[in-house]
């Protein structure tokens, strides 16, 4: 470990914005599509993986979740989107049918698909049952989102990711639950749109029928881009559930954490930086290249805090 990295390590004890890194087993994927794949610890004489692969969430992970742009779409949004399109009388009777659901599987997308098909919208006015389309959702929100309203240009993001692809030379993918649309105005919101290859980036629509935190969610994504051992790629995530989904298939996991407070009013599937499937944890993805210099050099080799 370097005296700076020495340093930054013992600053993170003290301040909010910390970094915890913790030992990562190297593991191997029988299956893509096994859920809980066999594990080995490495040897001394075996060499660690080389990391080929970031895999970006996107939502409250490549922007931090205190800009307040995630509780206006899961709130403002999805509830009008509700009341105007799944025939909800109003914004009461949209939160409580979609509290429950959202808790569940953590993606709207998924959510009202699970729930039209179990009848719980309300029907049709000639009576009939109501069906939801994930494309009706994407268009919904990529045009009733505020994003410049809460969501900022990243040219330090957009510098980290840059170098990351094209001086490191890893491959930068997403994997995200929201739909295509949104997931593409967000990154273009943020100025990073550039840095992912259109067959690189797996929205929910691109992951149904499965959605994270389900191993074949990831399993897709693993596929598409070559990689047989998932220690060989990082997973960055801000939710819980999905950290833990990685890191039982193998994956290398960063928590993404700007503000422990931000989740303290009960919010679902909140961040535990001291769970044992958080390998990483950062205060936002764009303190990648300071607090991750180690992917530079495409290993995975952080020191273990005492
Ligand atoms: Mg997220």
């Amino acid at each position: 470990m370097t005296s700076r990295q020495v340093r930054m390590l013992h600053r993170s004890c003290l301040a909010p914005r910390t970094l915890t890194w913790r030992s990562a087993p190297a593991a191997v994927l029988s299956s893509p599509t096994t859920p809980h794949a066999p594990r080995f610890t490495s040897s001394s004489t075996q060499e660690p993986p080389k990391i080929k692969a970031l895999i970006f969430d996107v939502d409250d992970c490549l922007y931090p979740v205190t800009n307040n742009f995630t509780n206006h779409r899961l709130h403002e949004v999805v509830i009008k989107f509700m009341v105007d399109e799944l025939g909800l009388p109003d914004a009461e009777s949209a939160q409580e049918l979609r509290a429950p659901y959202f808790k569940h599987y953590h993606s709207m997308y998924k959510a009202l698909s699970v729930a039209a098909s179990e009848g719980a919208l309300p029907p049709l006015p000639d009576g009939t049952a109501r069906s939801f389309t994930g494309e009706k959702l994407s268009a919904y929100y990529a045009t009733h989102c505020r994003f410049a309203d809460f969501i900022a240009r990243d040219d330090g993001l957009l510098a980290a990711l840059t170098s990351l692809k094209e001086d490191a030379g890893l491959r930068l993918l997403i994997c995200s639950n929201g739909p295509r649309a949104y997931c593409l105005r967000v990154l273009e919101t943020l100025g990073v749109r550039r840095c992912f290859a259109d067959v690189d980036i797996f929205a929910v629509d691109d992951l149904a029928p499965a959605c994270k935190p389900e191993a074949a969610a990831f399993a897709k994504v693993l596929r598409h881009a070559g990689i047989t051992n998932p220690a060989e790629a990082v997973m960055f995530e801000d939710s819980m559930k999905n950290v833990r989904a990685a890191k039982a298939l193998g994956l290398r996991t960063v928590l993404l954490l700007p503000d422990p407070d931000a989740y303290s009013n009960g919010q679902a599937d909140a961040p535990d930086p001291s769970d044992g499937a958080v390998d990483v944890v950062l205060p936002e993805a764009r303190d990648v290249r300071e607090l991750l210099p180690c992917l530079w050099k495409g290993t995975w080799d952080p020191p273990v805090r005492k």
